[in-house]
């Protein structure tokens, strides 16, 4: 049997490069080899204040452009969070199995309550706080044994991991063990204005972001006015020349080749150079999947698969809450 592997993604704008490089086009890439479950992680998106018309339409864009990425309904599971009910249950039971230091430790909860806090008058939804309970529940429900993950999530799949092993050790072993699977070369796609950052999609400076669905003209200009460095010269060089490396990581993934590689084939070029053919190779990338992406939008096959799948999920996720309720006592009879 192949091992499982589950991934989400939260509706929280419109789907970036950096979500596609650091998590979905490696699960397209994996999906023959595993049983992948794929979710869009709408109970997410609301931690932070979202307007409902624009939440249903990221999560409509996500789930068309999930397919025209390449997932395939057919050995996929690809379904949105809140229609299998049990995720919240699991995750509300999870709450009470961590703690409050251990959710404080999150780096997630730290960046993004205070980016929430400036926009909302010192207003932090606790389910800013609790975001990585819910997330274990996502991960332990389907006993997934890896996680495909940017490194920006590894600190949430070891929290998951925490937590497992607790409830194994306290009640009895109803939890599988997960890993992150982060990429080799430890993908983080980062932000065009300021490289110091990586680029999130709930992000407020779309200069900064490569929107999967940018028609080639906005992708040329956001390469070309991207923040480099005054050297002039082409090299890997993360921590002192962050701006260029992340313009060489695009180039090396999307043509999937090495960093050394793409070094050796800028030798002797310059930045204007290296601009054109991150241009270049990601309009390449990006127009067959915005086609595929139009073709699917107003069709009714993308609602069809969800459902088909959710009803999957949900056979799943029941036995397994059945299993942790027990567990746990709550069951009023032993099922
Ligand atoms: P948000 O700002 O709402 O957190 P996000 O862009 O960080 O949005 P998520 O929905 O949190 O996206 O993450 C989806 C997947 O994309 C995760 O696996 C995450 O690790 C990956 N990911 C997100 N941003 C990047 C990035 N800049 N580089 C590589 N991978 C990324
Ligand atoms: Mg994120």
């Amino acid at each position: 049997m192949k091992e499982k592997m589950i991934t989400g993604i939260t509706p929280s704008g419109e789907m970036t490069l950096g979500n596609y490089l650091g998590a979905i086009k490696r699960c397209v890439e994996f999906q023959d080899e595993y049983d992948l479950y794929v979710f869009i992680a709408n109970l997410h998106a609301i931690t932070i204040p979202q307007n409902k018309e624009i939440l249903r339409k990221n999560t409509k864009e996500i789930a068309a452009l999930y397919f025209a990425c390449g997932l395939d309904p057919q050995k996929s599971t690809v379904f949105l969070q809140s229609d299998v009910l049990e995720h919240a249950q699991l995750g509300w039971i999870l709450n009470t199995q961590s703690s409050i230091g251990e959710l404080s430790r999150m780096t997630q909860f730290k960046d993004k309550s205070q980016k929430t806090k400036a926009k909302t008058k010192d207003y932090i939804p606790a389910g800013l706080f609790t975001y990585p309970t819910l997330m274990a529940a996502d991960i332990l429900m389907y006993d997934a044994k890896y996680v495909p993950v940017g490194i920006d999530q590894k600190q949430h799949v070891e929290l998951t991991r925490d937590i497992a092993i607790r409830v194994n050790n306290k009640y009895s072993e109803v939890f599988k063990i997960p890993e992150p699977l982060i990429s080799e070369n430890k993908i983080k796609i980062m932000d065009l204005q300021d490289p110091s950052k990586k680029m999130s999609k709930s992000s407020t400076n779309p200069k900064a972001i490569i929107y999967m669905l940018d028609p080639p003209k906005v992708i040329a200009a956001k390469i070309k006015a991207a923040i480099t460095d005054s050297e002039n010269l082409i090299k890997y060089d993360p921590k002192h020349k962050p701006g260029v490396s992340n313009l060489m990581m695009i180039y090396a993934i999307l043509k999937n080749i090495t960093i050394k590689q793409a070094e050796k084939h800028w030798t002797g070029k310059n930045y204007k150079d290296l601009k054109d053919d991150v241009t270049e190779v990601l309009i390449q990338t990006l127009e067959p999947i915005q086609t595929r992406y139009q073709q699917l939008y107003n069709s009714k096959d993308v609602e069809q698969w969800l459902e088909q799948a959710a009803t999957k999920a949900r056979l799943e996720a029941h036995k397994k809450l059945n299993k942790v309720q027990n567990a746990l006592g709550l069951n009023y009879n032993r099922k």
